[in-house]
């Protein structure tokens, strides 16, 4: 049977969350804590660019001070610690965020076990790796939480149904499998290494393409009516950006499906903001206990 899917508008529900999220910064603002976001990024990776830049002007957008520093290709690991012991230290500063990946020769764990988990916007910090698998955090990692913002945004129930997450990664498979779980989604998580993919994805009521290889994901290995979240972001040489997922054989077979450029990505954004206005809010709850 052939259907057109619902598309899930990353873009027009991060713009309406950032319109809220900027009423809550003035909010803020006015009991004396301007929300503050460093943004630190190391070398000349021109995808990590465009992503600092985006986060920068939902900053500006929502009211949230971004600062940067845009350290050279050659930043030592004990220079970058060293910066993020300063923010760490740094009372107005709310949020911080190393864009990721670093050069080769700094070991992001050590970057990401740096960073106060407190102000830790990314939910990478093993502390809140572990208040997420718990089910008690403050913050969640951006991407996951975007996409089920997305899926509940739109009135998608996950209790009971079938959810294959593609991909394995700490910063999307992982998380997003969990908070599936803890949506009560019957989830089972694939990777490089699972066999009969096709089979798998099959069954699916909600599956989560995030894998990084181009329109992978085709209409024919997908069931009808199933919910397909593209995370994938894919730049080729003299191409537009495609996702993960065949957007036009899916778009006939799903019920829902989100858009690469306009699906996740904004979203992503969006997320970034609450998690830094959240750690705005709680340093003003606890100043105020002092
Ligand atoms: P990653 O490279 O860390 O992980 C990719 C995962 O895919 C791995 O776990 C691997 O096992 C799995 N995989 C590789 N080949 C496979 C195959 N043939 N079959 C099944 N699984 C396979 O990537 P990541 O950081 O999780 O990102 C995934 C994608 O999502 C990338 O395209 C990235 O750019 C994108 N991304 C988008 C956003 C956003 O805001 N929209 C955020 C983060 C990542």
């Amino acid at each position: 049977m052939e259907i057109t899917a619902i598309i899930l508008d990353g873009k027009a529900l991060s713009q309406k969350i950032k319109n809220d999220l900027k009423q809550q910064a003035q909010s803020l603002k006015e009991k004396g804590v301007v929300p503050r976001l460093a943004v630190v990024i190391v070398g000349n990776d021109s995808a990590s660019r465009i992503y600092v830049n985006a986060k920068k002007k939902a900053c500006e957008e929502i009211g949230i001070i971004s600062e940067e520093y845009a350290l050279a290709e050659n930043t030592t690991e004990q220079q970058l610690l060293e910066l993020v012991e300063k923010l760490n230290n740094n009372e107005e500063v709310n949020g911080i965020l190393v864009q990721l990946p670093l050069p080769g020769h700094i070991n992001e764990n050590a970057v990401i076990n740096a960073i106060s988990p407190d102000k830790d916007v990314d939910a990478f910090h093993p502390v809140n790796v572990g208040k997420i698998m718990i089910g008690n955090y403050d913050f969640l990692p951006c991407t996951p939480a975007a996409i089920m913002e997305l899926i509940s945004q739109s009135g998608i129930d996950t209790e009971g149904k079938e959810c294959v997450v593609i991909g394995r990664s700490n910063i999307v498979g992982k998380p997003v499998a969990m908070l599936l779980l803890h949506s009560h989604g019957t989830v089972t998580i694939c990777h490089s290494r699972t066999k009969n993919l096709a089979q798998v994805i099959k069954r699916a009521d909600i599956v989560v393409a995030a894998v990084g290889r181009a329109e992978m994901i085709t209409g024919d290995m997908i069931k009808d009516g199933a919910v397909v979240i593209d995370v994938g972001i894919n730049r080729q040489e003299g191409k537009k950006i495609v996702g993960d997922v065949h957007f036009e054989s899916c778009e006939k077979k799903a019920y829902a499906i989100t858009p690469v450029p306009g699906g996740v990505g904004p979203m992503t954004i969006a997320m970034l903001m609450k998690n830094t206005i959240k750690s705005a809010d709680i340093s003003l709850k606890k100043r105020k206990k002092i």
